[in-house]
Parts: C-alpha cells; structure tokens; sequence
C-alpha cells in the first residue's frame, strides 16, 4: 500500500472507529473493529461481524473461528499475516444475533472502502452474510461455495470466492471437510494473478446496489433467521 494509501487507510479506520449510525451497536459495542492484517495483502478475507471475543480484543476472527482461520491458512503455506481480514460489520451484534439489513448498509461502505485500499486478487467470503452482500445475490454458501467468479468490487476486477464461515465448519464436520478442499483451490488462484481489469466497467453496477435485504435472506451460520426490519432502499451510501 502506498503512503497516500495508508494515509486513506487510516482515516478510514478513524471513520469507522467514530461511527455511530447503528444505535443498537453502538450501545453494544465495546469497541470498533476495523480489519487486520497485511494493508498490500493479495488474499482478503470477509467474515459476518465480530463476536464477544473480537469485540474485546478488537480483532477480527479471534477465538475458536479464528483458530482454525489460522490452521486452513497453514494448511496452504500462509499466516494471518500475509492477508487482510474485515467483517461485514465492524461492531459486534447484541447478544451475537444476526446482523440487520439497515446495519449492513450502513457498514458495507467501510468494507468496500478497504477492498478499495488493499485491492486484493482473491476476496474469500465466508460464510452467508459476506457472500450474499458482495454478489449481490440471494444464492445460498451451500450450493455456491469454492466457486470461484470475477466480480466489480472497490473499483476494480476481483476474483470473488465463496467459502463456508469457520464457525459453520466447527459446528458441523462435513463442513470443515468442505472448507479444507475449497482453500486448497486458494494457491493457484493467487497464482493466477490479478484479473483483467477491463471487466471493470461492465461490472460496475453490481457494485453500486446496496445490501439489498442481505440479512432477511440469509440463514447466517446454519441458524434459522427471524424476521428483520425492511431492506434500506437508500442508494449506495456517500463515503465512496
Ligand atoms: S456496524 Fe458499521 S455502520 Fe454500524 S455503527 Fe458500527 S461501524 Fe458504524
């Protein structure tokens, strides 16, 4: 990342650290938490939003999730270090429920503002929430997981990747099996390169639709969803 990059990484987090447009959040929350990682990573993880454990410790995927984030990306060669980790939310959810479509509108731009600034080859969604918001579609993780598609995201051509959420594969054993063999896939993908970015212009609409009702139509971690509030039908919010 360049200085200028940096420079816009940091007011970035400073954004998101002021942020108070969820105010159940805000009242929950112990603190904001950002993203970690390598700022000029070319893998980039998404998860769904903090747990207690995160929001303690203001890090994205700590505790058992984070453990075997950690253990799958040994698994292919790599470290936390080499790669970028957000959340589709930056403050943790009262009681970890699922998080609202209005909160995830509110919040995507501070998700899309960091994909913008790492520009990564590889985003690894994991996980319900991460998927459906960046592919704008309402197909489920289980039918498209280790998928891989390009799709427009912060401005430029990515490779977009579909994977289980950690926490679904620690629930359930066929899952972490499922998740092993899709990261396998992750090493010749970054191989590959970055796309064509000439895809970028045609693409460009899907990344200026909102969250959509992300939230009404995902079953989270394998958890049945209760009824959510409307979709926000504002347009893309102003940050970028
Ligand atoms: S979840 Fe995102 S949009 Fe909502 S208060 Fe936190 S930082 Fe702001």
């Amino acid at each position: 990342m360049a200085a200028d990059g940096r420079s816009a990484e940091r007011e970035l987090r400073a954004s998101a650290e002021a942020c108070e447009k969820c105010p159940q959040l805000v009242a929950s929350r112990s603190q904001v938490v950002f993203g970690a990682g390598d700022g000029d990573a070319d893998l980039m993880f998404v998860g769904e939003a903090p747990g207690a454990g995160e929001d303690r410790e203001g890090v994205p995927f700590v505790g058992a999730s984070g453990k075997l984030l950690g253990e799958l990306l040994a698994g292919i060669g790599m470290t936390r270090d080499d790669v970028y980790i957000a959340n589709v939310l930056k403050c943790r959810p009262p009681e970890n429920r699922d998080p609202r479509s209005d909160e995830i509108a509110n919040c995507s731009p501070f998700l899309i503002g960091q994909i913008r600034l790492v520009e990564p080859i590889v985003v690894v969604t994991l996980g319900n929430f991460a998927t459906k918001l960046l592919r704008q579609d309402d197909a489920g993780i289980t039918v498209i997981h280790g998928q891989a598609e390009l799709r427009s995201l912060g401005g430029r051509t990515v490779r977009l990747y579909p994977v289980f959420h950690p926490a679904a594969a620690l629930y359930r054993r066929p899952n972490l099996e499922l998740l092993r063999e899709d990261f396998s896939r992750l090493p010749q993908m970054l191989a590959d390169g970055s796309p064509d970015q000439a895809a970028v212009e045609s693409q460009r609409e899907a990344e200026a639709v909102p969250a959509r009702n992300v939230a009404e139509q995902t079953e989270g971690r394998g958890a049945a969803k209760p009824p959510g509030p409307k979709p926000d039908a504002r347009p893309q919010l102003d940050l970028f």
